[in-house]
Parts: C-alpha cells; structure tokens; sequence
C-alpha cells in the first residue's frame, strides 16, 4: 500500500500510494480555486507554481511532524521500522510500543510542538515580508505553510486515538491509573466520539449542499474511527503478550512429513487424520519447506498418487522462522509483516515447534477473559 521515497535522519520514508492522488487533489485546490481567491490579479502559470510550491510545503511540514515523533521515539530506545506519510498525516511504524507513559507523553507531544515550531517560524516569515513589501508569489506559500502548520497541530491535538493529543490523553490517564488497556479504551472512546462528531457534521454539510466539504469530512471521521478501533486491539494485543515468549505458547508436538511423500498420503494420513493447518517437511531432521491444505488443494484428484510433496510444498526460504527466546509479539509482528498464518520455532536448525496465528489469538482471548 505504500512505496519508498528515500531515508531521512536514519528513518525510511515511505509513502502511502492515496498520497499520490492527494497531491494532485490539493496542488489543484491550491492553484486553480484557493490561490486565485486570495491573491488575485496574477496569471495562471504562476497561481500554479506558488500551488506546487505550497504542496510541497504541506508534504514537508508532514514530514517534519513525523521525523520529530520518531527522532523523539528513537532516543529513548525504541525501533522506528519505517514513517509512512498518509495523506494529512503519517505513522511511524514502532515495533513496539513504549512501556512508559512518560516517554509516551513526550513522543506524542513531539509532533504538535514541531509544527506549533514550524508555524511560528512561518508566521514570522509572513510577517517580515509583509513590511518589506514582498510580492504575493513569496508571501502566498510563507502564508500557506503558516496556516497548514497551525492546522496540523490543531487537528493532531484533537484528543482522542489515533491522534497525538490522544496519545497524550492516554499517557496522562496510564500515568494516574497504572493501566494501559484502560487508558487507551478512554483514549479510543473519545477518538470514536470525535469521529462520530466529524460524520454527523460531514453528514449535515453535504445535506445542506456543501457536497464536498462535507464527504470529505465524513472521510477523515471513518479514517479516524477505524484507527481508533485497531489501537484499542493493537494495546490489547501487546498487554496479553507482554513477557510472554514464544517458547511459552508454542505448540511442541508438531506432525511433520517426508519430502519423498505423495500427495494422496498426504491427505489421508495427515490432512485427514490431524487438525493441523500445516505440516513442516522434514529430511533428517533439516527443514525443507511446508505443506498446507491450500497447496494440496491445488493438485487435481488424479494426480495425487503421481505428485510428491517436494514439488508442491513452500519452500524453506519462504517460511518464516523465529526463537522460542523471542517475545511472543514479535513473531505475532513477523506473520502480519509476511503475511503468513504461521511461523516455526527453531534453534540450532533444529525444529522446536509451531506457533499460529489462531493460537495466539487464543493466548489474547483467553488472557483477556481472565484479565491477566
Ligand atoms: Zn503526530
């Protein structure tokens, strides 16, 4: 869903692909309806210079905003895996997230106090072109990243999850309450009301005839519900995983096959036979690659006496394996980054066991009833 632009202070810099559409979006805006209204008399190659000019100061204000949450993150320990910039804002992807409260406040403030920063240092801008007089090209832009800035804090100190301010509203209540999953149901509920809110008016907006301010407005609100929701899940994940290793909640008793294998044994013997959704290939013991359900699914009835397991199972260099001295989030982490059901814990190249996504959904599920 995004692509890399480059690396940036030590970060990776991707951006997600809506962010192509937008810029067209609001280089569009800016030049043909927002610079035209505001500082008429100009021609139109120029309306749409200072429009590319202040597009490209909204990307980079952006950016800054994001490059200082993560410069702040990095400083006290924690590993930035990339900052993707969605359209009005970014994410900084962490692998994990901070165990602090205090350090979560600071993070999360971060990012409004550097555009609060970059706004001044625009409006002081404005200001001296203003006495000395500068033409509406130079001042257009320095007005633009002035309010856009000042835009970006405001919007981001909104206090509810996803936004910063909700972030710093769930440190402030983790650090009185010592309970992160409460902290961030209250930050959540509050970033859900504030959605609903955006709806409705979007909703109201559009039923008055301003069609487009107010889909877009419905649109940022179920961007921001749908944020909201998956922290809430992303906390409660992390919550029940905490201090668990993978060792802990791997299942060790694992059916493994032979290469040499037919398809048609395969079936009868294990698919039929076990509830397991995979099973490891072995060959003394190195591991060879992995049979599933989906791959015996692919070879035709006929064929299953005549086709082996070698020809059809994925490959070693596709599976993803981890330690059993790994925190259990981290190979929870591993199977949305791969996109895979599954990952086998081994040591010394030896096979260990079998970790899915189904059983730490479990480990959640049960943790969470018990309250743990
Ligand atoms: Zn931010």
């Amino acid at each position: 869903m995004s692509f890399r632009i480059g690396r940036l202070a030590g970060f990776q810099i991707a951006v997600h692909y809506s962010w192509i559409f937008i810029f067209f979006l609001i280089l569009l805006v800016l030049s043909a309806g927002y610079m035209p209204i505001n500082y008429p008399g100009l021609s139109s190659i120029e309306y749409w210079i200072i429009g590319l000019i202040a597009t490209i100061l909204l990307f980079g204000s952006v950016l800054f905003h994001e490059l200082c949450h993560s410069i702040v993150a990095r400083k006290y320990g924690l590993v930035i895996a990339r900052i993707t910039l969605f359209f009005f804002g970014g994410v900084s992807e962490m692998t994990e997230e901070p165990q602090d409260p205090k350090v979560e406040l600071k993070m999360a403030a971060a990012g409004p106090a550097s555009s609060i920063f970059l706004g001044a240092a625009f409006g002081l801008a404005v200001y001296g072109s203003s006495i000395l007089h500068l033409p509406p090209q130079i001042r257009a832009p320095l007005d633009y990243g002035f309010w856009i800035n000042i835009f970006l804090a405001g919007f981001n100190l909104l206090p509810g999850f996803p936004m910063d301010g909700g972030r710093i509203l769930r440190s402030a209540v983790w650090l009185r309450k010592h309970d992160i999953v409460k902290a961030t149901r209250i930050a959540t509920n509050v970033g859900i009301g504030i959605s609903y809110l955006m709806i409705g008016g979007g909703l109201v907006l559009a039923l008055m005839g301003l069609w487009a301010n107010g889909l877009w407005l419905v649109f940022v609100g179920l961007f921001i519900k749908n944020g909201a929701e998956s922290s809430l899940r992303q906390t409660i994940i992390n919550k029940s995983l905490l201090n668990i290793s993978i060792g802990d909640i791997m299942t060790r008793d694992v059916k493994t096959v032979t290469p040499d294998m037919t398809i048609e044994e395969f079936i009868t013997e294990y698919l039929l036979q076990f509830r397991h959704e995979v099973y490891p290939v072995l060959s003394n013991g190195d591991i060879l690659g992995l049979m599933s359900i989906q791959d015996a699914k692919q070879i035709p009835r006929e064929q299953w006496k005549t086709t082996y397991v070698k020809d059809i199972m994925r490959p070693n260099e596709k599976i993803v394996m981890v330690r059993p001295d790994r925190e259990a989030i981290e190979a929870f982490m591993k199977m949305s980054r791969y996109d895979v059901g599954q990952v086998l814990v081994v040591a010394e190249g030896r096979l260990l066991g079998i970790l899915t996504h189904s059983d730490i959904f479990q480990v959640v599920k049960t943790r969470t009833e018990l309250n743990l």
